[in-house]
């Protein structure tokens, strides 16, 4: 009899769906969980929030009700003068602290970010329009693991590799974009602390709450006054950081046309730089691929993060003689992705980041569609207020269209073809960046093959944007230079 029982409390029935999806109920986040923001926001100065000396102020929104949620300073030379000051001041006892005294920081920053973790993750999706489920499962995890990973190297220099006590640079400017604005603030300070440095850090002008929040940290946890700063703006506070006179680092992270401008700037000086610019990333599935868990990856490659991603898997490079099975499935699996509030648990894909980078999305599809790509989108409804761009495919791409040349930073998968392994190495590398790629494939020795011949800073393996603080990241060619992460890191903020 319990056997019977049983046979039928497993029986499987249908999931109720409505139409084609299962449904969901509505689990909201509480906004209120962000805390308080301010109305208006000043500098984070020698370890005080201090007015600007100019009256300009810029306006942060949340992308995805276009609601203004504060003001804050656009930060003038003088400005960022007295920031690189106060950091110059802090840098002679910040850098003469035994690495176990620093180390002692970065673990106390890394706990009270943990502390405070649901808080920030809110505040980060209200400010960015990035899904909660991402913040608080991804961006904050990996922000915290940055801190915890470098306040381990702070007390280990003299065995990292780069000779016996090897010395700070001193001032660093850090300049930030806004995709990812918390895990970019991390990437910059925990290394730049960890091996004695200062820093003045400038966040992006649509994503600055988080990095004031930070600030806030830092006088919790103590911090000795000037080792970190925060001056707020545009980019013409970031010019101005960037060449300032006296700082000694520049780290940037952004398009690749600043980064550009900011190489030819800092030429012939003697401050060490730093580049983290854009991509177009080749995500290569072979035909033995696990169809399925490839197509999850290519997915995740692209529409993670609304695509806002400089490491996306944004053009997709599948083997001829499984194009049909995969566009098949990958379609199906598009159907199911949830666009809309960032506050509901179940969004899959939230707001575009600025009404900006919306115009800049629309304008490089309806190109590519003019050029003879064809589009596809699965049917969904989109929010009316905020900044909203469906999930999108181009199939028939060929790789002259600007759908497979331009970083689009859009949830936008651009489709080519191979047939061959060298041909997918080939069409893979035909771009003037190299910042990452993927590999869908049971054979390992072609995974060794492949990542070898790839032009990419990371190659991942059946796998996609997948981040630790332990591996280095970076780029080849117009993807910028240097590594973040990593014992590769440090070499950045070291004078070697
Ligand atoms: P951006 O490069 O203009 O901005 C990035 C940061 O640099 C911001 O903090 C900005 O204020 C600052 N900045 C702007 N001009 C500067 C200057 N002359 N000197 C110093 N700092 C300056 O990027 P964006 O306009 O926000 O985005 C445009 C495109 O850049 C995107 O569509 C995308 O392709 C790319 N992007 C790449 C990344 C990445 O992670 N690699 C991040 C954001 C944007
Ligand atoms: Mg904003």
């Amino acid at each position: 009899m319990a056997k019977n029982k049983k046979t039928e409390t497993t029986t499987v029935t249908e999931p109720v769906r409505t139409s084609g999806l299962f449904a969901y109920a509505p689990a909201p986040e509480s906004p209120a969980a962000a805390g308080d923001i301010a109305g208006s926001y000043g500098h984070f100065i020698g370890g005080e929030f201090v007015d600007s000396s100019g009256s300009e102020a810029l306006k942060t929104v949340n992308p995805a009700t276009e609601q203004v949620l504060a003001e804050f300073a656009q930060g003038t030379d003088e400005d960022v003068d007295r920031a690189v000051k106060a950091a110059r001041k802090a840098f002679g006892d910040w850098s003469a602290l035994p690495g176990s005294e620093r180390g002692k920081y970065l673990y106390r920053i890394a706990r009270i970010i943990q502390e405070r973790s649901r808080e920030l993750a809110v505040l980060e999706s209200i400010d960015n329009g990035k899904p909660i489920r991402e913040t608080r499962d991804f961006d904050l995890p990996t922000v915290a693991a940055h801190f915890f990973y470098y306040a381990g190297w702070a007390d280990k220099l003299d065995y990292a590799g780069f000779g016996r006590n090897p010395q700070p640079l001193g001032v660093a400017a850090q300049v930030i974009p806004w995709n990812f604005p918390l895990m970019m603030l991390a990437w910059k300070i925990a290394p730049a602390l960890a091996t004695g440095n200062t820093v003045v850090l400038k966040p992006a002008e649509t994503t600055p709450l988080t990095a004031l929040r930070f600030a806030e940290i830092c006088q919790q946890a103590g911090l000795p006054k000037g080792v970190v700063n925060i001056v707020t703006g545009d980019g013409r506070t970031g010019a101005a950081l960037t060449s300032h006179p006296e700082v000694n680092k520049v780290a940037f992270t952004g398009s690749t046309n600043v980064g550009r401008s900011i190489a030819r700037q800092l030429a012939g000086s003697r401050k060490k730089l730093s580049l983290e610019l854009g991509g177009k990333a080749a995500n290569i599935v072979f035909d033995d691929a696990p169809i399925d868990q490839a197509v999850e990856g290519i997915v995740n490659g692209i529409f993670f993060n609304q695509g806002h991603v400089c490491c996306a898997g944004s053009r997709l490079l599948v083997q001829e003689s499984v194009h049909d099975e995969v566009l098949d499935a990958l379609k199906r699996r598009m159907a199911t992705l949830r666009v809309g509030d960032p506050l509901d648990k179940n969004t899959d894909i939230g707001a575009v980041n600025s009404a900006a980078q919306l115009a800049r999305i629309t304008e490089l599809t309806d190109a590519g569609e003019a050029e003879g790509a064809e589009r596809w989108s699965p049917s969904c409804e989109l929010p009316s207020a905020g900044y909203w761009f469906a999930p999108t495919l181009f199939t028939g791409v060929t790789q002259a269209n600007l759908v497979a040349r331009e970083e689009i930073f859009g949830p936008v998968l651009s489709v080519l073809t191979f047939r061959t392994p060298t041909e997918a190495v080939e069409k893979a590398n035909n771009t003037p960046y190299g910042l990452s790629a993927g590999i869908w494939t049971e054979k390992g020795s072609r995974i060794l093959w492949m990542a070898n011949q790839l032009k990419a800073g990371v190659v991942w393996a059946n796998t996609f944007n997948k981040f630790d603080p332990t591996s280095p990241f970076g780029g080849y060619k117009e993807s910028g230079y240097g590594r973040e992460g990593g014992r590769h890191g440090l070499e950045a903020y070291l004078d070697v």
